[in-house]
């Protein structure tokens, strides 16, 4: 029986998503990646969503696992940047990461331009992905603000998109199994890109009659999805140009106040339910208080049952941030001052991610024909 029958097999029933809180232990060698995109500050979905997540899952004790996490700065180039702006978001990025409790000892903390294997390896992967599958993902679609049911057939599409908008699905996918990562936290946004990889990934073996790749499995928060503060149709994000929508992890608690004050809630008086359909702002501000106190819905509505009025509901929400972020943004300040240290575990984490993705790179390129 050949290799690729014996991987289709052993993948069959495979769970490709887990949540976090599920997990006690890694299988001995599991790679766990992730990356943020240095396109400003961190915010509160990139923090309950992603970093959060990376911090948890990294003081899990398991033997024999690797952690990279890192700044997607290539993919920052799929929308305009500014080179000045881009570098100090790279800066600001590492040090929110840092400023959130990584430990950049035991994670890999790196710059993804700074290992061009990613770009060797995304041009592979990019000659066996079809072009049908790019223009389905809903990403591309929203971040070209093209509209949901857009496609590269349209004139409109074809003369506006850009290419690298389009396929950086392909690079995504050339991040993570460079590294042969075996579990990738990220927020919900992102698990149509992780079926991608996981296709691209058999792709790849069956058509080099291999089983290098493993099949990554996407880990899910509970807090899957932060909605924005003043839209709660779309997700929180820091491209929004509405900048009330959005809490950064290092506002001050003036700020952070005023944005939560003016989070669009409802009509309805009394008490507090969470119903996402009907009620999608104070259910938004109730998810954001179950991600940061890591209770289940259920419990943070009963407990919050004193709450009488949407002021008082609000009010909470401000407290909570505050103590969750006060040591977090003075550390961020700090770390922001200080680019020399920043340099040293970024060269540092540049040089052990480097190490890998070349070993893997060679055995690839043997897989390929062009060693
Ligand atoms: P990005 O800033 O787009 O590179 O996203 C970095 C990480 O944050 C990814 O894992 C996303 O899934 C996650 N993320 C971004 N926005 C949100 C959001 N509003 N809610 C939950 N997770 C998010």
């Amino acid at each position: 029986m050949s290799c690729t029958r014996v991987f289709v097999r052993a993948s069959r029933g495979y769970s490709t998503s887990v949540q976090t809180s599920a997990i006690s232990k890694f299988p001995e060698g599991s790679t766990i990646y992730s990356l943020i995109q240095p396109t400003g500050r961190i915010h509160l979905g990139n923090y309950l969503g992603a970093i959060r997540n990376w911090r948890d899952i990294s003081s899990i004790e398991s033997r024999d696992t690797k952690y990279i996490f890192g700044i997607a700065d290539l993919h920052a180039l799929t929308l305009p940047q500014d080179p000045v702006i881009l570098k100090k978001n790279r800066y600001e990025a590492i040090a929110s990461i840092l400023a959130a409790g990584i430990d950049p000892e035991k994670c890999i903390l790196y710059h993804q331009s700074s290992v061009p294997e990613h770009a060797e390896l995304n041009w592979i992967l990019t000659c066996i992905t079809s072009m049908g599958y790019l223009n389905r993902m809903t990403q591309w679609k929203s971040k070209a603000k093209t509209g949901d049911d857009s496609s590269v057939y349209q004139d409109e599409v074809l003369a506006n998109v850009k290419a690298g908008l389009l396929c950086y699905p392909i690079l995504q996918t050339a991040d993570i199994l460079l590294y042969k990562s075996t579990h990738v936290p990220v927020g919900d946004d992102q698990s149509q890109h992780l079926e991608l990889c996981r296709h691209t990934a058999s792709n790849f073996n069956h058509a080099f009659k291999t089983n290098f790749f493993p099949q990554p499995k996407t880990l899910l928060t509970p807090t899957k999805k932060v909605l924005s503060l003043r839209n709660p149709a779309k997700k929180m994000s820091k491209s929004d140009i509405d900048q009330n929508s959005c809490i950064y992890v290092n506002d001050s608690f003036e700020i952070t106040s005023k944005k939560i004050r003016k989070a669009t809630t409802d009509s309805i008086q009394g008490k507090i339910t969470y119903d996402p359909i009907e009620r999608p702002g104070v259910s938004n501000l109730l998810t954001i208080i179950s991600g940061l106190t890591r209770k289940p819905m259920e419990t943070t509505v009963d407990e919050l049952s004193w709450i009488t009025n949407h002021k008082e509901l609000k009010d909470y929400v401000s407290e909570l941030l505050e103590a969750e972020f006060k040591d977090t943004r003075q550390l961020f300040d700090e770390l922001t001052k200080n680019t020399e240290y920043l340099d040293k575990i970024c060269k540092n984490g540049n040089d052990r991610a480097r190490s890998i993705a070349s070993t893997n790179m060679k055995e690839i390129k043997k897989l390929t024909g062009l060693d």
